[in-house]
Order: C-alpha cells, then structure tokens, then sequence
C-alpha cells in the first residue's frame, strides 16, 4: 500500500513529511560543514556567518587584478567574473572539498547563483554558460562535474542556458598540482575541443566559461581557445574562487 491508497488528504501527507523531517533531524540534527554549528534548516549545508568569513573579491583585488591580466593577455579571454579568494584551510577550501569529493552537489548550484549573482552585478553579459569538463577518469570516479553543478545555478540566476557537454578533452592531460606555469601551458596544449553539435550553438555567441577555481588560467585560457575556434564571439571566464599559484592547488 502506499500513502496514496490511503486517500489522506494533501495537508495530512504534508504534516506527516514534515513530522517525518523533524524525526530525521532529531536524530541526526543538521550541522554546517565548515565550523558543525547546529542549523536551523537542514537543507542549508553551510551556515551564513561561514559564507560571510570567505573573503569576498571586488574588481580592485590584486589577486583578481593580477590573473585578469594573465588571461587577457593570452588573447583568448576578454573578461573575468570570480566571487572568493581561495585560502587553505578556510570555509571555502572546505566547500570545495565537499563538493568535489563529499557529494554535496547542491553547494555547486549555491556558489553558481552567487557566482550569478556577482556577474549581474557587475554588469556582465553573456549568451551561454559552459563547463570546463572533467578528466573521463574522474567522471568515472565521481558520477558528477562540480563545474557543470556551478554553472547549473548561474543558469537559475541569470537565466541563460547550460551547454553541458559543449566541451570534450581531446587527450589525457597529467595532473597540473606540481607543474610549473610554463608546463601547465605545454600540459593543457590542444586538449580540448567542441563537439561538432554544439558549433552552431556557440557560433556567433558571447559564452560564460566555468570552472570551480582558476589558478593559473592555463585550463581555462585552453577551454577558451577551443570555444573560439569553435565561432565564439567571446569568451568570459568564471569562478567561484581565484588562487594564487602557491596555493597548493
Ligand atoms: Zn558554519
């Protein structure tokens, strides 16, 4: 039987979940991921005053200033949109991490629409949204792109739509952690193109590429490149968060 057999009427089934949710809650009450303060609502992951402790980037950071002009100067990106400066062992790390590796999708789609959020405000537009892919053994590894979940929210936000599977690595790349800028370039070198039935939806178009945190810009400069190739009018970068180099990432 199931509780539509029982003909409750729509607010009973509605009280029952919701008695149902504070049971769960009782037992296994919600805490915020960064700093396990008790939460209000269980649907949150991540409580305000952590959000509030990433530091936040303005267009006059050095560190937004400093990789702007990395990637405007490889001549393949004419813009770049960023919410957080990346710290070790700050909020933000710890979000990425469970993004990346903890399955807490839903926080992808939350720093896109603040990633949306900050794209509106400072003015930029765009025709479409595409992720930088992830590596096919990753994928394998974890049934899901964090890029693609970021770019899902600024979609929701700024209602432009998602190219999901715009772009495709042509080739294994080796991981970029311990190589140098220089051999990131080398590395990320032609690695990617876009699939021949997304050229006509790229075309002629001013497209949003993102990525979870940009570092050196030589993924996403490489991604940028590609979409150009591909007839994009222009290509903007994105990120939830910048890095420095040093920063282990
Ligand atoms: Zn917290």
């Amino acid at each position: 039987m199931t509780v539509g057999d029982l003909h409750l009427p729509s607010h009973t089934f509605q009280i029952a979940k919701s008695v149902m949710r504070s049971f769960v809650d009782f037992i296994f009450p919600p805490t915020c991921l960064c700093c396990n303060v008790l939460m209000e609502d269980g649907r949150r992951k991540v409580c305000e005053s952590c959000w509030s402790s990433i530091e936040s980037l303005e267009q006059t950071h050095p560190l937004y200033l400093d990789t702007k002009e990395k990637l405007l100067a490889t001549g393949f990106v004419n813009n770049l949109v960023s919410c957080y400066a990346f710290t070790k062992e700050g909020a933000f790390q710890k979000i990425a991490h469970a993004l990346k590796y903890n399955g807490f999708e839903s926080l992808g789609r939350e720093l896109g629409g603040r990633l949306g959020a900050r794209a509106r405000e400072w003015n930029i537009l765009f025709d479409a949204v595409v992720p930088v892919p992830l590596h096919a053994a990753k994928h394998r590894e974890r049934s899901y792109n964090q890029s693609e979940r970021i770019a899902e929210g600024i979609s929701r936000t700024v209602g432009v739509d998602v190219l999901r599977r715009a772009l495709v690595r042509t080739r294994h790349t080796q991981s970029q952690t311990t190589l140098t800028h220089q051999q990131r370039k080398e590395n990320m070198e032609n690695a990617f193109t876009v699939g021949p039935k997304y050229i006509s939806q790229i075309n002629g178009k001013s497209v949003l590429l993102v990525d979870d945190v940009i570092t050196t810009g030589a993924t996403i400069s490489e991604c940028a490149r590609a979409l150009l190739v591909a007839g994009a009018a222009n290509v903007i970068a994105g990120s939830a968060a910048l890095a420095q180099k040093d920063s282990g990432l």
